[in-house]
């Protein structure tokens, strides 16, 4: 979950761990007491599988794990945010009953600086204000939307469908907030909807935009066959139509569909922008 802090320290607690590594009389051996070895010899041990964990630290928790820093004081050391902690995996585990509770941050970041100085980000009017800001930007963008030519292997078409997919990512973030607002339990919201806001926003928006960005920077550069330019954005933006579609639907058919084709294009655009970006005098455009 964005914008919250993860407390992994019941894997911490009393979890000493025994340095004799011999693993004979055991079914599976994990190297590393990290998160994901546990969780793997959590449901290892759970199918009735005799298991070890082998941990080299003498405690475990890997780089989620919580230490006291300075006396009194304990943290998770380097990890901080809760990212895409299953729901299935905290209710599997039974972590609630563990001591396992999400914190959500009144600010996202503090640094501390000197004695006095300090810097903030976020807290008070930020989310607001994140809020204003998207509507700027969608106000901005909406008209280039309106007026791009979806057929015209463009850059600006990447540009024009960001645009669009905006207000469908906000709706689906208002709707998770709310969901999770009023639910007794704030962790049990849909993974399938949360993934489906990752990647509305880091492909339907940003990775568009980055798109859009580059082929107008490199305009220099003689274009591609149009079906290629066509093929990247077409496979790209229904490639993930068809991803969001199976995972609100909850449909592992759907999401097979729609995945390999996302993934795919990108990597040809990725390619496409590689070449451009090579062979593009980009002094000489920012000049202009
Ligand atoms: C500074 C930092 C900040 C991060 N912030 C976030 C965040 O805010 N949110 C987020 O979701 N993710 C964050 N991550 C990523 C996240 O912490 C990792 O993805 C996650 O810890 C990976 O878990 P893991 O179990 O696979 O491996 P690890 O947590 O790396 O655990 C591996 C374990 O294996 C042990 N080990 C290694 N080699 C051996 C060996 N030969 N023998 C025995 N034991 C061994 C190590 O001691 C360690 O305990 C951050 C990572 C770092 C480093």
């Amino acid at each position: 979950m964005s914008g919250a802090t993860s407390h992994f320290s019941f894997l911490a607690h009393g979890s000493r761990v025994t340095r004799n590594p011999m693993g004979k009389g055991y079914d599976a051996l994990i190297v590393g007491g990290g998160h994901n070895g546990l969780v793997c010899a959590f449901y290892l041990a759970r199918a009735g599988l005799k298991v070890r964990v082998l941990e080299r630290r003498s405690v475990v928790g890997g780089a989620a794990v919580t230490e006291e820093f300075h006396p009194g004081f304990r943290n998770s050391t380097a990890s901080y945010t809760v990212s895409l902690l299953q729901p299935k995996v905290i209710a599997d585990m039974r972590l609630a009953e563990r001591g396992y509770r999400v914190i959500e941050r009144p600010i996202a970041n503090f640094l501390p600086l000197d004695e006095r100085r300090y810097l903030k980000i976020g807290g008070g009017l930020n989310i607001l204000c994140e809020f204003v800001a998207v509507a700027i930007f969608i106000a901005r963008l909406w008209p280039t939307a309106l007026r791009s030519s979806w057929g015209a292997p463009t850059g600006q078409r990447h540009i024009a469908f960001a645009a669009i997919v905006i207000p469908f990512s906000m709706g689906i973030l208002v709707y998770l907030i709310v969901l999770a607002a009023s639910s007794s339990d704030p962790t049990a919201v849909p993974t399938g909807l949360l993934i489906a806001f990752d990647h509305s926003v880091f492909i339907g928006v940003i990775t568009n935009v980055t798109f859009g960005l580059i082929f107008a920077l490199t305009d220099d550069v003689p274009t591609e066959a149009p079906w290629l330019r066509h093929t990247v954005f077409v496979g790209m933006n229904a490639g993930l139509l068809i991803f969001l579609i199976g995972l609100i639907a909850e449909s592992s058919v759907v999401k097979e569909i729609g995945s390999p084709i996302m993934g795919i294009s990108i990597l040809v655009g990725i390619g496409i922008l590689a070449r451009r970006l090579l062979g593009s005098n980009l002094e000489a455009v920012a000049a202009d």
